[in-house]
């Protein structure tokens, strides 16, 4: 399946960086332009499948950049972040051919709910993420390549069965008998410690040399993934 990818027009470096992070966690490709111009270059270059633009903006506003670019694209979806939530300010940006827009400060859910629905809509299905991204760890899921703070980390078949186990059910608790038979198929006895040797083989390779931890023990449980403790 194609990656979607959205383009982030916000001058603010640190909520640019954040939304950024944010959308790549829910399995999209993000890209960010900090003004107005390099914004219109960029989406000019390339396809995105949608917009999250900023009003206030330097050397193009994003009313403006919203008009430039519904001149030549009228099909993408355009979500405006404002600071302005009067009646008048959304006009305004519906008028320049915005679709949407989101009141800052907003809940990220309320953003990932908005762009879900266009996405729908243009009759995109929300993809599998092709990478997995937890803290500095990144799993490309089409070829299992591993890296973590940038470092390449080489796994076994079976380590990299468990990762990927552990990083599609990130944040979540997991017993030993769900990821036996995701690893290992249903046939596989669970009282075996089959499962310890493994995570601490994948615990040497990607967490001793790294913080934050990433897989966690959850006693008379099971395990879980995550950078930060459930
Ligand atoms: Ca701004």
């Amino acid at each position: 399946m194609a990656d979607i990818k959205i383009l982030i027009v916000e001058d603010e470096q640190r909520l640019a960086d954040i939304l950024k992070k944010q959308l790549e966690e829910a399995g999209f490709l993000a890209e960010t332009a900090n003004d107005g111009y390099i914004g219109k270059q960029m989406s000019e270059k390339n396809n995105y499948n949608l917009i999250i633009l900023d009003i206030n903006l330097p050397l193009i506003n994003g009313y403006d950049l919203c008009r430039e670019i519904r001149k030549t694209n009228k099909d993408i979806p355009i979500i405006m972040l404002t600071a302005f939530g009067t009646p008048e300010n959304k006009i305004s940006g519906f008028e320049y051919g915005a679709d949407d827009y989101v009141v800052k400060p907003f809940d990220f859910r309320e953003l990932l709910a908005r762009i879900n629905v266009f996405l729908r809509r243009s009759d995109l299905n929300i993809p599998e993420s092709e990478k997995i991204i937890l803290a500095d760890l990144e799993m490309d899921l089409k070829s299992k390549t591993v890296t973590r703070a940038g470092r390449k980390i080489d796994l076994t078949a079976k380590e990299s069965m468990l990762l990927e186990t552990f990083l599609r059910n990130r944040h979540k608790l997991l017993t030993r008998e769900f990821i036996i038979e995701k690893v290992w198929g249903i046939d596989f006895d669970p009282s075996t410690n089959i499962i310890d040797v493994y995570v601490n083989y994948l615990r040497k390779k990607i967490d001793r040399d790294f913080e934050p931890k990433l897989i966690h023990t959850k006693f008379g449980f099971g395990f879980y993934c995550s950078d930060k403790e459930i």
